[in-house]
Order: C-alpha cells, then sequence, then structure tokens
C-alpha cells in the first residue's frame, strides 16, 4: 500500500497563505474605497469652491438699490425687475448645471422668515397662472409644465418656506450647503453668497443650486478604471499566490517523499546488516555449545563476511552514481573471455535452481574499450536476477549481438514479472518490486540502479520489457570502440 505523506509545513502554508491573500483583499478593497471616497470628496470641494465663486461674482452683479426696489408684489412691473432676472438668468443659462438661482432676504416684519426677492425663471412670475396654458413656461427646467404654478415662479415678498439653516448662516458670508440633498432633478447642492450695499450691510442672499448628478457621473467614470485596475491587480495577486502556495507545497512534499525514501533505504541497509551478523552470532553460540565443528563455524563466518562486503560495496557503488562519481575506466576487454566467465558463474546458479539456460553468443567477439568490472556487474546482475525471479523449471534465454559498433544484450526469462505499478520505479536506488519485496527472494534493490548507472555512465541504455507471472526481458545497448 502506498504510504500518505504528512505535510505538516504545507498545511501551515496553506493557512498562512490563504489568511494573507484574505487580509490582502480586505486592506486592498478597504484602501481602495477610501482612496474613492477620498477623491470623490476632494472633487466635490472643488466644485463647492467653484459654486462659491458664481454665487460671489453674481452676488456682487447685483444693485443692491435694484433689491431695495423690489419689496411688494406689485414691484415685478417695476424696471429693476426685470434687470435682476435677466442678470440671474443670464448668469443660470451660463452655467449648465446650475437649476436655480434666486435671490431672497429675511422678512423685514419677522426676521426669523424668509422672503423671495427674485428668480431667473421668474420674468413674469403669473405666466403659469394665467387662463391660456400654452403660455406655461417650465420654469425650474425639469422638463415638465407642472400646472398651476407649481413651477414655482416667485415674486417680490413671496414666502421662502421652510428656509434651510444656511440661508440664515448666509448673512455672516458666502458658504455652500455640507451635505448634497436630492430633489426633483436629483443630488443637488447650494451656494450662497450675500448681496451688500455700500455700508457692507447685507440686504439679501443670492442662492445658486447646481445639479452634481452629472459631475458624480464623470468622477466615477474616471475613478471606475483605477478601481478595476486596482481589482485586476488584487486578482493577479491571489493568482500568484495561489501559484506560489502550490509549487511551495509541491516542494514540501518532494522534500517530505526524499525523507520518506531515505528513511526506507536506512531501515533496508540495517535490515541486511543484520542477517549476517545475526548469522555470525548464532554460529558462534553453536560453536560454543559444541554444536558444530570450527571448521564448520567458519565456512558459515567466511559467507556471513562475504555477504557483508559485498553489500558494503553496492551501497558504496549506489552512492558514487548517486554522486556522479562512478570511476569509469576504459581498457581493452576480450568479448569471448569476458560472456565465458559470466556464463561459466551463471550456469551454476542455473543448474543449483533447476532453471534452463540458453545461450546465443557470437563464436567469435572482437576485443574493445570498455570498463571490465561495471560492464561485467551488470550483465552479471541481469543474469542473476533472471534466474533469481525464475522459478525452478524455468527458462532464461541470453543473446548478445554485435551491429554497427553497437553491442546488444538482451536477457530474457519466463519468471516472476515485475508488475505495471512498479515498473517505474525498478531503477531507483534500493527499490525492490511489490511481488519479491517481502517474499524469502534475497536482494538489496541495488543492482538494477547500479546497472543503469554504470551502462549509463558508458553512453549506454539499458530498459525492459515486462509481464507479471509471465517473464520479464532485459536489454543492454553499449556503444563499442574496438581496441587497436
Ligand atoms: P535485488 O537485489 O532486489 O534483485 P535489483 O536492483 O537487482 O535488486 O532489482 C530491483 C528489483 O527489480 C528486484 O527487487 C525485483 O523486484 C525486480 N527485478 C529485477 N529483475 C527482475 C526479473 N528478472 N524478474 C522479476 N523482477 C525483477
Amino acid at each position: 500500500m502506498e504510504k500518505k505523506i504528512k505535510l505538516k509545513g504545507s498545511v501551515n502554508i496553506t493557512w498562512i497563505g490563504g489568511l494573507i491573500v484574505l487580509v490582502a483583499i480586505g486592506v486592498t478593497t478597504g484602501v481602495s474605497w477610501l482612496l474613492y471616497e477620498h477623491t470623490v470628496s476632494l472633487l466635490t470641494d472643488n466644485l463647492r469652491q467653484r459654486l462659491l465663486s458664481i454665487a460671489i461674482t453674481q452676488a456682487a452683479n447685483i444693485e443692491p438699490e435694484d433689491i431695495e426696489a423690489l419689496q411688494n408684489e406689485d414691484d415685478w412691473q417695476k424696471p429693476e425687475w426685470a434687470k435682476v432676472v435677466n442678470r440671474l438668468k443670464k448668469a443660470k443659462d451660463n452655467n449648465p448645471n446650475i437649476v436655480f438661482m434666486y435671490i431672497f432676504r429675511k422678512k423685514s416684519s419677522d426676521p426669523t422668515q424668509m422672503e423671495f426677492v427674485a428668480d431667473a425663471e421668474s420674468i413674469n412670475p403669473y405666466v403659469n397662472l394665467d387662463e391660456d396654458p400654452t403660455n406655461d413656461v417650465d420654469a425650474n427646467g425639469d422638463g415638465k409644465i407642472e400646472p398651476d404654478g407649481a413651477d414655482n415662479l416667485q415674486w417680490p415678498g413671496q414666502d421662502y418656506p421652510e428656509p434651510p439653516e444656511e440661508t440664515f448662516e448666509a448673512y455672516n458670508g458666502p458658504l455652500t450647503n455640507q451635505e448634497l440633498y436630492e430633489d426633483a432633478y436629483g443630488q443637488v447642492l447650494t451656494g450662497y453668497a450675500p448681496i451688500k450695499d455700500k455700508n457692507g450691510n447685507v440686504v439679501a442672499i443670492i442662492g445658486s443650486d447646481i445639479k452634481v448628478n452629472d459631475f458624480l457621473t464623470v468622477t466615477r467614470q474616471t475613478l471606475y478604471p483605477f478601481l478595476s485596475f486596482i481589482i485586476f491587480l488584487v486578482s493577479a495577486i491571489i493568482i500568484l499566490s495561489v501559484i506560489l502556495i502550490r509549487l511551495w507545497n509541491k516542494r514540501v512534499e518532494i522534500f517530505a517523499e526524499v525523507d520518506r525514501q531515505k528513511d526506507e533505504v536506512m531501515s533496508i541497509v540495517v535490515h541486511q546488516l543484520l542477517t549476517p551478523i545475526n548469522a555470525v552470532k548464532w554460529t558462534i553460540e553453536l560453536l560454543e555449545s559444541g554444536d558444530t565443528t570450527l571448521k564448520e563455524s567458519l565456512i558459515i563466518i567466511q559467507e556471513q563476511a562475504k555477504k557483508l562486503e559485498s553489500l558494503a560495496t553496492a551501497i558504496l557503488e549506489a552512492t558514487r552514481i548517486q554522486l556522479g562519481r562512478l570511476p569509469i575506466a576504459l581498457a581493452p576487454l576480450d568479448l569471448n573471455e569476458f560472456f565465458k566467465g559470466i556464463l561459466d558463474t551463471i550456469s551454476i546458479q542455473a543448474k543449483e535452481k533447476k532453471v534452463k539456460l540458453v545461450t546465443s553468443v557470437p563464436t567469435s567477439l572482437p576485443t574493445v574499450m570498455l570498463d571490465g568490472k561495471y560492464t561485467q556487474m551488470t550483465i552479471e546482475n541481469l543474469l542473476t536476477n533472471a534466474v533469481k525471479y525464475t522459478e525452478t523449471g524455468g527458462r532464461v534465454d541470453f543473446t548478445v549481438k554485435i551491429n554497427k559498433q553497437i553491442m546488444s544484450c538482451v536477457v530474457k526469462d519466463t519468471g516472476v514479472g515485475i508488475p505495471k505499478k512498479d515498473q517505474d520505479q525498478i531503477f531507483g536506488k534500493m527499490y525492490r518490486a511489490s511481488n519479491v519485496a517481502h517474499s524469502n527472494i534475497n536482494g538489496n534493490g541495488l543492482g538494477l540502479y547500479a546497472a543503469k548507472g554504470s551502462i549509463e555512465a558508458q553512453g549506454g541504455k539499458i530498459w525492459f520489457e515486462s509481464e507479471e507471472n509471465k517473464g520479464t526481458t532485459f536489454f543492454v545497448e553499449i556503444p563499442l570502440k574496438i581496441a587497436e
């Protein structure tokens, strides 16, 4: 069963990373919102200044004497009325966002109340009240003509119902209302400026209402690309963070796997060391108790010492391969003698196990430049494995061919085969396939690792085909250089 790797580090980084991303989103959203609000408020202040300067300029344009002349309803027929209203109208028309421009003052009879003096649209304050509806004007410019004076045309001395607080404050100096307010036009801001006589006394206040919808729309339109960019940046940061977290987790996973493999290798090595050591201990005990002879004991001890030596050598070779320091020494090698030596050893093993060994090796082979030690180790290991992993009564075929300066060796057996799921890892260090790892067939999983290392170090290739319970075929190809 495959071991599940525990990823303590990766769990933490996922949580911490997730938290950082969330905080980043929160902070960025908050900061963007504050920036947006701040920019809107800056631009609104700007608008206030503009509105104030319009109100102040217009207030300076109105003659206080004209205001004094307009006291009662009947005064709308005086020339001063036409003069004042036309000035207001002109100023209003020059500023397309201004929806009302009007003059009012404290009532002389009750200074806590206000009355209108004039309005930009009120050249004929009764036009909407006469019998003939075709005369009606859209005094407030909202696109609709309300019946019976509901378009609010003012005449001198008309009550100003429920004047806002700012209308009184404007007696002390120009100001705008603090908050935008809603009316039929949408959001509106009003600027007030006092009209003073030559003694500096305030005779009336000029009010100017400006529509801010367009302004707000423009402001938003200006800010939206900026906000979109921030959203894009935040998304990019999130995506990058997710990628980084994943990469990090992958690394932690790899480290954990390497760690696990190290532990596994360590436990195999210890296990393999303990087997001969126990055998030696056990033999010495037998000798002490007089159950065996010294000669027999020495033979066993020598065998176990050889096993220890070969294990130590195998581990050493594996370490050299891993470090890329395999001491390959090319020297003239007579291939006839080479294969004869190997097959002498293997035929003994095959005979002992009653496995049929069929060889096909050309009778006259050249002398080539090869590393004898590592090449022998490889071919011997493949043949030993073939015999080792083939049941008694099975068969091993060994074929050697040389074609275009490439020597190919094929070792085919009818043995236990290598399960599909292990095939990718079979050349790994100390890897033993699942079908033999816990069997009584001895092995340390270093042979194929060393074989691959030594063949590749000489520019060759090694691969295999295998089917579980049917058999395995190993292929080796080594480029040859004929010895002088
Ligand atoms: P070992 O000492 O275990 O034989 P090797 O490195 O030589 O180590 O081989 C690694 C593993 O490959 C073996 O443990 C075995 O599972 C598998 N293997 C190698 N050769 C054969 C074969 N001819 N038939 C079946 N399995 C094989």
